[in-house]
């Protein structure tokens, strides 16, 4: 074990994923002397190498693949011999994520954060071990921040073998597209990847335990959204848990299954992607040793501030509470770093977006219809369907609506709902009216250029007020 005074630092961060080397990069630019552990060669956590980024460029690659194959017809483009070339897919996907990666490193560069590749452990408030390749280092400093992410969960009764009962990982780089897949979980990544391969061609089943998928997301837009999803060939098994899994030698994979009536069935296909959700990853960290406390589903439990049970530890990102996205994580990985240097880090939690990727996307903020219905107070609420949208119309996308809700007697904006094309990119509108606490008729008196998407929400605004124009 080498231990080096030299290595007295201000912050160091513990995993270099949106949390982490977000975190490190803010902490440099405040003036702190930082390092950033990260157990992969790789930087960019979960989400550059495996998540977010992966994922979203083959969603792109697939959907120009179904564009060919359904809607250029269409636009009077026609292709003749159109095929998949799944490597060439795959090889474009990792060019993007070397392309993001490799730029994390030259900015750590730029802002003297010191990188070292190992597994950090934490001694005390004050110092971690990290082991590496040529042994064990130790460093001293003021203060840490753990963001070592997380991980998929596991389901009983169907151990992923990386072969044919896979990961969201393994869903990235699939050598081959199967003929028949099922998919374990109606969350975002299940639909997302689902639609990947059911883009290129596999017939894929979604095995849901709970009556509805995207569960958390407007019940009404959630009914619309797999509607259109069913539309597109996808099939659903909702209220149904899956209880087993059979691989037989090279044979196809048997899911064991069981309604809310308790009836068994059973399913045959040729592999299966497990996507229930994702657990905080915090393995070799040393938390019990050190005193840090974690909560009954493994996640560090931190105050306001971050700050775990451990003075000077701090943790954030999918490895505390709230929700697992990358941009809550990036938010909170600055918030603390900002709170560290003396300024007012803080994160509004009723302003985090949350985007589905699929075709039309699916983006909210703040408070769906039945929250607010719960919470008893008088509200309003207005949808504005694309189909009365000339952008939408001359872009061949008429599904879906922009959702709006707002408080009955003040007229503040409380959740915005986007099921269409581009309902990623048209949320941010919605989210900066939340974080100025906004009143539909605010949004509604914006001038929004023609022809546009966006004049769908200005739309949905009016709706809530004086009432729209185009419907
Ligand atoms: C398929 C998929 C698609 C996704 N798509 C989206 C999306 O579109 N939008 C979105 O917002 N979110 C998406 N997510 C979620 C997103 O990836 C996570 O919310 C985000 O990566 C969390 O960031 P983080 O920094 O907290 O953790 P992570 O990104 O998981 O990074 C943690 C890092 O810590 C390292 N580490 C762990 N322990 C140690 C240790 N002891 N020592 C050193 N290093 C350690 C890990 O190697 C890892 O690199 C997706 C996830 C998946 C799986």
């Amino acid at each position: 074990m080498t231990e080096s005074p030299a290595k007295n630092y201000d912050l160091i961060v513990i995993g270099a994923g949106p949390a982490g080397y977000v975190a490190a990069i803010r902490a440099a630019q405040l003036g702190m002397k930082v390092a950033c552990v990260e157990k992969e060669k790789s930087l960019g956590g979960t989400c550059l190498n495996v998540g977010c980024i992966p994922s979203k460029a083959l969603l792109e690659s697939s959907e120009l693949y179904e564009q060919g194959l359904k809607k250029l017809k269409e636009h009077g483009v026609s292709v003749d011999g159109l095929r998949l070339d799944l490597k060439t897919c795959m090889d474009r996907k990792v060019r993007v994520v070397r392309q993001l990666t490799g730029g994390v490193a030259s900015l750590f560069k730029k802002n003297k954060v010191d990188h070292l590749v190992g597994l950090a452990k934490i001694r005390s408030g004050k110092s971690i071990a990290v082991t590496q390749e040529g042994g064990e280092t130790v460093l001293s400093t003021k203060n840490i921040l753990i963001a070592t992410g997380s991980e998929p969960a596991p389901l009983p009764g169907v151990a992923v073998d990386h072969k044919k009962i896979l990961d969201s990982t393994d869903a990235l780089a699939l050598p081959e597209v199967p003929q028949k897949l099922a998919v374990i979980g109606g969350g975002y990544i299940g639909l997302e990847l689902g639609s990947v391969y059911r883009r290129w061609g596999s017939e894929v089943s979604v095995v849901e335990a709970l009556d509805r998928i995207v569960a958390g997301t407007d019940l009404e837009i959630g009914k619309l959204f797999q509607r259109i999803l069913e539309r597109q060939g996808m099939k659903f098994h909702l209220s149904t848990r899956v209880k087993k899994a059979k691989v037989e030698g090279q044979g196809p994979v048997t899911l064991a299954v069981e309604g809310l009536d308790g009836k068994e069935s059973s399913l045959e296909v040729d592999a299966v992607l497990v996507a229930v959700g994702r657990k905080p990853y915090t393995d070799g960290l040393g938390l019990t040793e050190a005193g840090i406390k974690t909560d009954g589903k493994g996640r560090i439990e931190v105050n306001e501030a971050f700050e775990t049970s451990l003075p000077g530890v701090y943790a954030v990102g999918d490895v505390i509470r709230g929700p697992m996205l990358a941009h809550k994580a990036s938010e909170e990985g600055v918030a603390v770093v900002e709170s560290l240097a003396g300024q007012r880090g803080h994160v509004n939690y009723n302003a985090i977006p949350s985007v589905i990727y699929t075709w039309p996307e699916v983006a909210s903020v703040g408070l769906t219809e039945e929250q607010v219905k719960e919470k008893g107070d008088p509200y309003k609420t207005f949808k504005f369907p694309f189909m009365a949208n000339g952008r939408a119309l001359a872009l061949g996308e008429k599904d879906g609506w922009v959702k709006l809700i707002a408080d009955g007697k003040t007229d503040r904006l409380l959740g915005a709902h986007i099921l269409g094309p581009r309902a990623s990119d048209m949320i941010a509108e919605l989210v900066l009216a939340m974080e100025f606490s906004a009143s539909a008729e605010d949004i509604a008196r914006t001038c929004h250029a023609h022809p546009t998407l966006s004049e769908a929400v200005k739309e949905a605004a009016l709706g809530l007020g004086t009432g729209a124009i185009h419907i």
